[in-house]
Formats: C-alpha cells, structure tokens, sequence
C-alpha cells in the first residue's frame, strides 16, 4: 500500500477528495509531441491549468469519457488573419486553441489588443506590422489598421498608394522604426512583414528594421519580396546581416515550384545554426486582396499564373483581364490557383515545417477553407489518409514547434503546446480515425469533424463536437 501510494505520488497523481479537479479527461490516449508521451493518461485540470496527469483515474467536479480519442495540447496557429469572434470560432472547431496574427501584424498594438478584449473564444496575439506601419508613415489619415483584415480600405486610396509604392524618405523611416518600436513595448510578439506588399520597400528599409528585431530580440515573420528562392535568399541574408531571428511564412506559395532548393536552403542555414523556421498551409492555392500590390503589373511573372488561375472570392467567377481590373479598383478578396500538391507535400512532411493557416476574414461565408480545415486536413488527410508523416510528428508542428519558435522571447508560451502538468489547459481531444477538413473553396466556412472537444484555459468551447458560442475564454499572447 505504502509502494503504491509512493508510485502514485511519483507519477503527480495524488489520490484525490472529490473536486480536487475541476475537470478531469477520462481514459483518453494522451499524445504530447514535446515529450513523446503516447498512452492512456487520466488529465486532471484545475484554476485553467493541467495539474495531473495520471494512469489512475482521477475525481473531479466534471468527469468527461475520452476513451478512445486522442488529447492532445491545444493547436497553435501562428498565422491567423481571421479575428473576428467568428472567425476564431471557425478555428476552434479546427482543434486550434491560439491563433496568432504574426505575417500581417497590427498598428497601433495597444488599440488592437484593447479592441479584441471579451471578444475571443481562443486565445489571440498579434505582431507589430510593417506594412500597418508604413502605410501609417505615408498616409496619416489611416489612424489605425490591421491591413490585413481589409479594415484598412486599400482600395480606397486608389491606384499605386504611396504605402505600398513610393520609397520611404528620412522621415517616414523615422515614423515607421517608432511605430515599431512602440508596438514592441506595447508587447507586439515581433515585427510581421509582407514585403510583397510593399514592394517599394528597399532591402535597406527591410534591413534597418530587421535590426530592431535583433536588438530587442524578437523574430521577423517575413512574407518575402516575391514568390520562388531568391526572394527567400534576400530575406536570409537580411536576417543574417542584422543578427534578426527569422521566420518565413506559407512556404508552400512563397517558394511554388522552387520548394526542393528552398528546402535544402533553409535546412542548410538551420544546420549552421541560424534561428530560421518556416510554415506551411496544406492547399494549392492562395488568398490576398486583389487591390494590393502584389497584384502590380507584373504580377503573372511573380505568381506564375494568369486572369483564369484567380477566382474572385464573393461570386466564385475567374476572373479575365477585364473583371481584374474592375474587380481591383473596387477592392476584395481573390483565390489564386498556383501551387502543386506535390510542392505542399513536400512541405508538410519536412522535418521542422510547421503548420500555419494564413486564415483570412471569412466575408459573409466565403473566403478560403484554410481558415477553417487546414489543421484537422493535416491530420486526416495527409498524416491518416496520404501516411506522409506520422501522427506525432503532424501533432509537433501544430503544437510543441509553434510554442518553441515564440518562447523565447514570450515567455507565457512556455506554458502552451504541451500537455504537462504545469501547462495551460489549453486541449484538443479528436477521434484519429474521423479527423477531417470539411471546408472547401465553395463552403468555405464549415467546421472540421472528429474534434470533439476543445478546451481553452481550462473553459470548453467546443463539447460534445458543438461550439459552445457564448464562450469567451481566449486570454492576449503578448511578449511581455
Ligand atoms: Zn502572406
């Protein structure tokens, strides 16, 4: 009796008076990517954190049966445009527990951070962004603005806006290295760019900025100057140049047909010790707002595509050149068809590519699926289903990875990605043989299967497979 009691209290799991817990997660198979724990756990969660994790059963106020389902930490989405309740509802139902808007960023931070307060099923963070930052430089009547959320109204100043297009002066320099700078004290979780958006930004307006990120120790998340590798080799060598940590996003479009030479690039600059990582979104094709500059002329060397590859996002029609430029004074959402498969695949199964949505806005129902399935058609569709990596691996790139590439400099996210006592209770618990995206390009909204429950901070807000739409328990990620 003595031994067991001992073993008992060796393994943190205390045998316990009823309501020692104030939820405990019966009988299910606990898979923890950091750790590589693999079997049948009982988790015991208390005051929103995970305090036991035990091979007995465990007591507690509210006892649910996972038998037979996987728990898992909660999944960290470090590429998350979309951040209306809805939309971060939409992701909730993904398995998805934080979503971060870290590529596009938000000016002014503070504000930004204010406004999602109460609003947010899941938690949420954001990066300061340049492009925010410098359309702000240039255009003063913009007070605040999360580009790329559309709130900004791009098209409404026209044609070839200075933000985008007009090289920056001495004093926009200036405007654009404050804001950024006062976004990092306001605990922005690094500097976002989209220099593809900005294409008037020089590599040394892309240096000197990057040198901030070195000198006050948080990453650049880059969507770089164009699509293929070289655009990735000037962001490399900026980021090494200036010492920044380096974080480039969808590198399934940023590198298209170039993915096996990226690949090796990036592994071989990670090898020499480089802090370099990148993600991936599993489709093959795009989403950007048709105003912006990516879609300056030009653009169908830069895409590698043409008028029929892009479908206009509110109507599903392909555009001809026509309707492009109708469509582009007007401004919105568009699809681009431009990647292979056997690109993204690459992607998903390289060791160390994590799994990002770039989820943008839905708008009245329609936008891309990858805002709502990208991280259950990990899961289902290339891990169960294609067998290109396994289930652990797919679970690290979505959990463990994320966590790793923020904690550093976040140090609040030391607590998530993990399922350890001591953690977050932030806990995905899906089915491994019905886990499944069930959003497509024509309803793009529809939630994910298989994922019964989701809880975040120790709150469901999705249980029994319903989304429990009143909850609100999404707490801000912020660097400090
Ligand atoms: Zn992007």
């Amino acid at each position: 009796m003595m031994r067991a009691l001992l073993l008992l209290t060796a393994l943190g799991a205390v045998r316990c008076l009823a309501a020692e817990f104030d939820l405990v997660l019966a009988y299910g198979r606990v898979m923890d990517p950091a750790t590589n724990l693999d079997a049948v756990r009982h988790v015991g969660v208390k005051d929103g954190k995970v305090v036991a994790i035990s091979e007995t059963p465990l007591t507690g106020d509210r006892v649910v049966d996972v038998g037979g389902l996987i728990v898992s930490p909660g999944f960290i989405d470090l590429h998350a445009h979309g951040q209306t309740t809805s939309d971060l509802q939409i992701k909730a139902q993904d398995g998805v527990t934080t979503a971060l808007e870290l590529e596009g960023g938000v000016y002014p931070v503070a504000e930004w951070y204010a406004s999602m307060e109460g609003t947010a099923p899941i938690h949420y963070g954001a990066t300061v962004g340049h492009i925010s930052a410098r359309f702000s430089a240039f255009h003063p009547q913009l007070k605040t603005g999360q580009w790329a959320s559309g709130k900004a109204k791009l098209a409404l100043l026209g044609p070839n806006p200075a933000g985008a297009n007009k090289p920056a002066g001495k004093a926009e320099m200036k405007s654009m290295s404050a804001a950024i700078r006062a976004g990092l004290d306001d605990g922005a979780l690094g500097i976002g760019f989209g220099i593809n958006y900005t294409p008037a930004a020089t590599t040394e307006e892309i240096e000197s900025l990057f040198r901030i990120a070195a000198e006050q120790k948080v990453p650049a998340f880059v969507h770089t100057r164009a699509f293929g590798i070289a655009p990735v080799r000037e962001a490399i060598d900026a980021a090494k140049k200036t010492g920044a940590s380096l974080h480039i996003v969808h590198i399934g479009s940023s590198a298209i047909g170039d993915m096996p030479d990226v690949l090796k690039l990036i592994d071989q600059n990670r090898a020499a010790g480089m802090d370099l990582t990148t993600e991936v979104y599993p489709y093959t094709a795009a989403s950007t707002l048709l105003e912006s500059a990516m879609f300056n002329p030009g653009w169908q060397d830069n895409l590698r595509i043409t008028y029929g590859d892009i479908m206009w996002t509110a109507t599903g029609e392909r555009l001809t050149q026509e309707s492009f430029e109708r469509y582009r004074k007007q401004g919105g959402w568009v699809i681009m068809y431009m990647m292979k498969d056997a690109n993204v695949e690459m992607a998903i199964a390289h060791p160390g590519v994590m799994i990002a949505s770039d989820g943008v806005p839905f708008v009245d129902g329609k936008g891309h699926p990858r805002g709502a399935g990208t991280f259950a058609r990990v899961l289902g569709r290339y891990s169960r289903e294609k067998k290109l990596l396994p289930l652990m691996e797919a679970l690290a790139k979505m959990t463990i990875l994320p966590a790793k590439r923020l904690e550093a400099h976040v140090p609040m996210m030391k607590r998530k990605g993990r399922l350890a006592v001591g953690a977050d209770a932030d806990i995905t618990v899906f089915d491994p043989a019905k886990v499944i995206d069930r959003a497509t390009f024509e309803a793009p909204t529809t939630s994910s299967a298989g994922i019964p429950h989701v809880i975040v901070g120790g709150g469901f807000v999705v249980r029994d497979g319903e989304l429990l739409k009143e909850a609100r328990p999404g707490r801000p990620v912020r660097a400090h």
